[in-house]
């Protein structure tokens, strides 16, 4: 199973939209990660919010990951902890 990243912006969510990372409802008008990328052929697409970005880069980081299923980034609940704690000072 292989990904390639296809395009990686910030957006500014028009509805609620489910973070792929984590499956969190994430509210609108919220500055989201919007991915594509090219798996088997097709594009798929993934929201993700602030903090589950920067979740996945911990992960690719430490694991030498390619790239993560949907919700896998719920695995690494410590880690999310930490970087919302992080967030609110
Ligand atoms: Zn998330």
């Amino acid at each position: 199973m292989c990904y390639t990243l296809f395009s990686s912006k910030h957006v500014k969510t028009k509805k609620e939209h489910e973070c792929w990372g984590c499956l969190r409802k994430i509210p609108i008008n919220t500055i989201m990660l919007y991915e594509t990328w090219l798996w088997e052929n097709e594009f798929v697409h993934g929201y993700f919010c602030d903090i589950c970005e920067n979740v996945r880069d911990l992960v690719f980081h430490t694991y030498e990951l390619e790239s993560i299923s949907e919700g896998q980034l719920k695995e690494f609940d410590e880690w999310y902890e930490m970087l919302e704690k992080n967030q609110k000072k």
